[in-house]
């Protein structure tokens, strides 16, 4: 077999998710096997889940899964829902759709709220579909805080006032795959029952740890859940040293858990969501700079409140192929990015900008990027990185 061509020079991961892991989380996981059970994991267990807790702004439990995202939302719907309860899940993305067919295989009611993918959802219609509910027959309301497909975000305390403005009881779900630890989450100020939680974009760590937290409410409601459950069940989890966890406990995961959040706790929680909001913006202006005046690449969220501050969605011009762009850019220039899902297939591409990044960085990517652009004679207007730079310098 022919050997892959070098890529010299270093690789530049600019995916939204799983991100760049810092060398300290590297080398807190290069260490040998201890047993679960044994005091100094315990410590190490106990000092990352302080962490976790502080990092959401809460004093929930947390039920951890080795599993990816997809398994964390699991752990969370069979552990609330019984088969028939009704619940409504915020779309506007892959990932609101993509949790929606998850919870319907578990014979959960699921009404999925078709909203438009580069605007979001309209409060209004939220307060309308919760104002008709007069029998409060919907049991939850389920927000991707950070739609990664899209890059458009839910202000969730804004959801948090519709709920409270209707009195209405429903338990309120937030999935923070893609905003934890990029920017602003607080779980008990917000009034999130339940958050959905993995390890491999803001924590940056190896994909593979999933969590659950879980508010008194949503305690109380897994009382009654009676969907089939096993290795997710909260219930045995709850009598447990290790808090969460059926089966083996893997300890490496937590060595890089108990460093990452040493890592952000030393930046400072604000000033890691503040480095975030400014690559965001760097992006976003070398986007507007590459798109203006022609029919050149765009943001594909068109509602400058929900830009994200994780990621960034760009709609190429009709009819080039993404997909053939992304492979120019990794080919070429070494540079990795996320492709479209589902109907955005092809015609997006997208910029991972959390984790563990700095100007330099994202810096590359975009130069890469605009490069790349004329490589490929896509229209677009040169100069996506002085706009970059004169964002970062503002
Ligand atoms: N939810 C969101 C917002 C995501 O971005 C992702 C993955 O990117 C998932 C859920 C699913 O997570 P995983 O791919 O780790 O299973």
């Amino acid at each position: 077999m022919a050997e892959a061509p070098r890529h010299p020079g270093r690789h530049f991961f600019a995916n939204p998710g799983p991100t760049n892991i810092p060398d300290s989380v590297m080398a807190a996981m290069n260490r040998n096997s201890i047993d679960f059970v044994e005091a100094e994991f315990l410590a190490v267990y106990d000092e990352a889940r302080a962490g976790l807790q502080r990092l959401l702004f809460t004093n929930a439990e947390i039920f951890f899964y080795t599993a990816s995202g997809h398994g964390a939302w699991e752990g969370t719907m069979v552990n609330l829902f019984s088969p028939g309860d009704k619940i409504l899940i915020i779309g506007g993305g892959y990932f609101s759709a993509a949790w929606a067919a998850l919870s319907a295989k578990f014979g959960i009611d699921v009404e999925l709220m078709d909203v438009d993918w580069r605007h979001g959802l309209p409060l209004a219609a939220l307060q309308a579909r919760l104002q008709a509910d007069t029998a409060h027959e919907i049991k939850a309301v389920c927000a991707v805080h950070n739609e990664t497909s899209t890059s458009v975000v839910l202000e969730l305390p804004a959801i948090r006032a519709i709920l409270d403005a209707e009195q209405h009881p429903a338990l309120f779900l937030a999935d923070t795959i893609s905003s934890l630890g990029c920017f602003e989450f607080r779980m008990d100020a917000w009034g999130i029952d339940v958050v959905v939680g993995g390890s491999q974009k803001g924590l940056m760590l190896p994909v593979g740890l999933g969590f659950s937290a879980a508010g008194p409410k949503a305690l109380a409601a897994h009382k009654t859940a009676t969907i089939p459950k096993f290795y997710f069940d909260w219930t045995p989890m709850l009598q447990r040293r290790t808090r969460a966890f059926t089966g083996s406990v893997p300890v490496l995961p937590f060595y890089g858990m108990r460093e990452s959040l040493r890592l952000i706790e030393q930046e400072g929680i604000e000033a890691v969501w503040a480095r975030h909001h400014r690559l965001a913006e760097a992006v976003r202006a070398a986007v507007r700079r590459w798109g203006a005046g022609n029919a050149g690449p765009e943001l594909f969220c068109t509602n400058p409140a929900r830009y994200s501050d994780s990621v960034t969605a760009i709609l190429l011009p009709a009819g080039i192929p993404g997909d053939a762009f992304r492979k120019l850019l990794l080919d070429k220039y070494n540079v990795s990015t996320g492709g479209g899902l589902d109907r955005l297939s092809g015609k997006i591409f997208r910029i991972g900008h959390m984790g563990d990044l700095n100007e330099a960085m994202i810096l590359g990517t975009l130069g890469a990027v605009e490069l790349a652009l004329g490589d490929a004679g896509i229209p677009h207007q040169s100069g996506g990185i002085m706009a970059a730079m004169e964002a970062l310098q503002s």
